[in-house]
């Protein structure tokens, strides 16, 4: 950057403006883009390391934008919570996961659960748990076949938090806490909250092989959730050293690269539902 007084400070401010240009542009697209249709999930599958079958999918979005191509939703939720748009897109999510795994029970017998993210802005709407009932009820899946990920950064209020979660729970679902050890949260949360699974952020799965610290953390993690009786799964595994690893250290689940990116529903049907009759 060059530093000399006035073109200094007009460089940065043109960028800043390129910045804010393109989020207003963002912004007005993401608008467009529930009803042209380019909102599509992606799923990525998550094994048991014990009998390495498919034990549940977790929803992930995408945005297929008409130029850009593929948006990350690491850039689009938050602009889609900054405008008040996550409402919409969120149920949206939330009826299409829960209609697809509908679909694969219907279609396949396959009867796992779906993962799908909840955003902080979701999870504090006063009608979350309601439309959570009337998106299972249109749907007709059964909520023991839904998964919502919460995490951490959402439960600073403990009493109105620990309130959400008994009423999402006690409509049978399951909650897991995700992108565990990043956020800032008591570990006494976890006592407190009805979480059926922790998961494991990929931030210490990443260099679980060479890394004490991370080892010990990671160890710690799975140690806690095997005592507290709830289940934990790994994100971002990549190797088959971190999969050895995981597994001598009594991991349940991983979800990774390893065995799979996120991919579209078709190609989970081709790679992982093996048909009754063929
Ligand atoms: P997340 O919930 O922690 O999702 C896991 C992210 O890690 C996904 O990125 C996934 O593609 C990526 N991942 C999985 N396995 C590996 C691996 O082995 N290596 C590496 N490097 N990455 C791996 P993605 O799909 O880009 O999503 C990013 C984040 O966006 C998610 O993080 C989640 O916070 C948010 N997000 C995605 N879909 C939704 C949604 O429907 N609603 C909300 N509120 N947030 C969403
Ligand atoms: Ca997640
Ligand atoms: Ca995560
Ligand atoms: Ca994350």
């Amino acid at each position: 950057v060059k530093r000399n007084g006035k073109n200094g400070f007009q460089y940065y401010s043109s960028q800043l403006d390129e910045h804010v240009m393109e989020k207003v542009e963002l912004e007005a697209d993401l608008r467009k883009a529930i009803i042209q249709n380019e909102l599509l999930i992606h799923y990525q599958p998550q094994i048991n390391l014990r009998t390495m079958q498919i034990i549940g999918v977790e929803a992930l979005l995408r945005w297929k934008h008409s130029k850009k191509g593929i948006i990350s939703p690491e850039i689009f939720i938050p602009i889609a919570e900054e405008t008040g748009l996550i409402d919409e897109i969120g149920a949206w999510v939330l009826r299409e996961a829960c209609f697809q795994m509908k679909q694969w029970q219907q279609q396949y017998y396959w009867n796992i659960p779906v993962s799908v993210n909840l955003s902080t802005q979701q999870f504090h709407q006063k009608h979350l748990v309601k439309d959570v009932e009337n998106i299972l009820n249109e749907t007709r899946l059964s909520p023991k076949f839904l998964e919502l990920e919460i995490t951490e950064s959402m439960m600073m209020d403990v009493a109105r938090s620990s309130q959400i979660l008994s009423e999402l729970s006690g409509l049978g679902i399951r909650l897991s806490m995700d992108d565990f050890g990043t956020g800032y949260s008591s570990l006494s949360y976890l006592k407190l909250f009805p979480i059926h699974k922790i998961k494991i952020d990929r931030s210490f799965i990443n260099d679980i092989t060479t890394n004490d610290e991370d080892r010990a953390i990671v160890a710690t993690i799975i140690t806690m959730a095997n005592n507290l009786k709830m289940s934990v799964i790994a994100e971002g595994v990549e190797t088959k050293e971190q999969i050895q690893w995981l597994m001598e250290n009594g991991c349940d689940d991983i979800q990774g690269y390893y065995f799979s990116k996120p991919i579209p529903a078709s190609e989970i049907e081709r790679l992982f539902i093996v048909p009754l009759i063929s």
